[in-house]
C-alpha cells in the first residue's frame, strides 16, 4: 500500500519524464496545474488533486509516446486506485474524472478542443472521443463533475516551459494536511 511519502518521492524521482508529447516534465506539469488550483483558491484537496492528477503515468512503465502506438494507459483509474486509501474522494473523484471531464467539455464548449495540444487530441481518440448526450447527462449527475472540470482546465493550462512555481514541498504540505492516514507526531 501506497504511504504518502512514496507517493511525493514518486513524483520527485520519476517526475523528470517527459509529460507526454509536450514541451514540460511530469513533475513541472504536477506542479503548474497544483500552482493555478491554489492561485483560484481551490480547497487543500482540489489542489492535491491538481498535484497528483497524473500520478498514474508514473506508476507503469510504458513508453511516453504510448498514445502515438494507440495504447491507452487509463492513468486516471490507476491512480484513483492508488490514492483511494490515503485521500478522501474530495480528492480521487475529481482525479478519477478528470479525462471525462475533457471528453464533456469537448461536448459542450464549442471552442475548448481547439485549445487542446496535439498529445491531447491523440489520447481524446483513445479515451472515446467526445461525449454523447447521453454521456453528458450522466456526467453532470456526479456530485464531483464541477471540480472535475476545474481539475481538467488547469491541467490544460500546465503545460507551459520554464513556468516558475512553489515547490513540490509546498504542495506536499498540502496533501499532509488532508491525507487521511497522519503519522504520529
Ligand atoms: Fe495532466
Amino acid at each position: 500500500m501506497a504511504d504518502l511519502d512514496q507517493i511525493i518521492d514518486l513524483l520527485r524521482h520519476r517526475g523528470h519524464s517527459q509529460y507526454g508529447g509536450e514541451a514540460v516534465t511530469q513533475v513541472e506539469h504536477a506542479l503548474q496545474a497544483a500552482a493555478l488550483a491554489e492561485e483560484e483558491r481551490a480547497s487543500a484537496e482540489l489542489i492535491v488533486a491538481a498535484l497528483l492528477h497524473d500520478v498514474g503515468h508514473l506508476l507503469h512503465e510504458l513508453p511516453n509516446d504510448a498514445p502515438d502506438a494507440g495504447i491507452d494507459d487509463h492513468h486516471e483509474n490507476s491512480a484513483g486506485n492508488y490514492l483511494r486509501s490515503l485521500f478522501p474522494e474530495t480528492v480521487t473523484e475529481p482525479i478519477r474524472l478528470h479525462v471525462a471531464a475533457k471528453r464533456y467539455l469537448c461536448a459542450i464548449d464549442a471552442g475548448y478542443r481547439g485549445t487542446l495540444s496535439q498529445p491531447s487530441l491523440v489520447s481524446l481518440g483513445l479515451q472515446g472521443g467526445e461525449m454523447t448526450p447521453a454521456e453528458v447527462t450522466e456526467f453532470r449527475k456526479n456530485s464531483y463533475a464541477s471540480d472535475a472540470v476545474r481539475l481538467r482546465r488547469w491541467d490544460d493550462a500546465a503545460k507551459v516551459p520554464n513556468h516558475p512555481t512553489p515547490s513540490l514541498s509546498h504542495f506536499a504540505a498540502y496533501a499532509r494536511q488532508v491525507c487521511l492516514q497522519q503519522s504520529p507526531a
